[in-house]
């Protein structure tokens, strides 16, 4: 017999639990279990789960020793789950369970991966849309990797895949990178996701800029390239205007030029502190790689077996 493993990494989501414990018993009709990751809840997220936990032995949960943030929490799961075929999903009903059944016949059908896309994103502020947007341009302008704008951690794949994903030893994680990085037959498939049941977002702007800078250094070696065009571009221009001083000085008429000079010198260092900056970014990432910390620290085990 076929197992479903639901993944479902939970930040503070106490009210949301139950709701959604009652749609995935309505519209799973296989044999599934589902993992909650509790990743460092400080409501009442643990307990909640557990109260279904100990009347349904299929709903697991590994709890976090604090937070390690959404991508790592999926990693997690993603490490416990014992079936053949995998669901992520976000624990807040954004992300219906209706739509599980669809996403299995795809995988029925011969795709490896199903991915999903959001078609309405009515529910999201204009700012986050406008971030977004931006963010999903700039990153395919400088990736080689193509990440589609709008898809959603909202997947369900085949072991060959989850094998595939826990390869990637990295501690940089930007999952919906990774899952294009890696190929395979994959569908994608639409859904207008609702607004948020209860409570509010847990991506907060810092948790945002941080998942975009990841995504983009941990994708493309680009950054670096064009701050070095840029950088070329300007020392070119100086060559020339150095060449234009030189020349106006023996004709004799040269001018004051403490606004030229001061343009000069705000440009020139504006841009080298921006690649110092994106420098900066890099060693940081590769500085995190060496450290090889693991990706999260487990402080609590729910309905595993004793060995795991
Ligand atoms: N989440 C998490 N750790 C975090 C932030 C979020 O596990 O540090 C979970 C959250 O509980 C939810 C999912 O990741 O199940 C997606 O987060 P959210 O719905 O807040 O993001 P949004 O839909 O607003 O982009
Ligand atoms: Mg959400």
């Amino acid at each position: 017999m076929k197992l479903l493993s639901i993944i479902i990494p939970v930040y503070n989501e106490a009210e949301n639990i139950a709701p959604l414990y009652a749609e995935l018993g309505m519209h799973c009709k296989v044999e599934y279990e589902v993992i909650f990751v509790d990743d460092g809840s400080t409501d009442a997220t643990l307990t909640a789960i557990e109260a279904i936990a100990t009347t349904d032995r299929r709903y697991k949960c590994i709890s976090l020793s604090r937070n390690f943030g959404h991508q790592n929490a999926l990693m997690a799961g993603m490490n416990h789950a014992a079936g053949d075929t995998i669901i992520i999903m976000d624990g807040d009903l954004q992300h219906p369970p209706a739509l599980i059944t669809a996403m299995l016949d795809k995988l029925d059908e011969g795709y490896d991966l199903v991915s999903t896309k959001r078609n309405s994103t009515e529910n999201i502020g204009l700012f986050k849309k406008i971030l977004a947007a931006v963010f999903y341009r700039f990153i395919n302008f400088i990736s080689d990797t193509k990440i589609e704008a709008n898809v959603a951690d909202f997947k369900a794949f085949n072991s060959k895949v989850l094998k595939s994903v826990l390869q990637f030893k990295e501690r940089e994680l930007f999952l919906r990178g990774l899952f294009s990085w890696i190929g395979f037959k994959t569908a994608t498939i639409s859904f207008d996701a609702p607004a948020r049941k209860y409570g509010t977002t847990k991506y907060s702007f810092g948790k945002m800029l941080k998942l975009a800078l990841k995504g983009t250094t941990s994708f493309s070696f680009k950054p670096l390239r064009i701050a070095l065009l840029i950088g070329s571009l300007i020392s070119l221009a100086a060559f020339g205007f150095g060449i234009f001083a030189l020349v106006a000085y023996f004709q004799g008429n040269t001018i004051p030029g403490w606004a030229s000079l001061i343009i000069a010198v705000m440009f020139l260092g504006g841009t080298q502190l921006l690649a110092i900056g994106l420098l900066g970014e890099y060693i940081a990432s590769l500085f995190t790689e060496t450290k090889n910390r693991p990706l999260y620290l487990v402080n609590k085990k729910v309905n595993f077996p004793e060995t795991e």
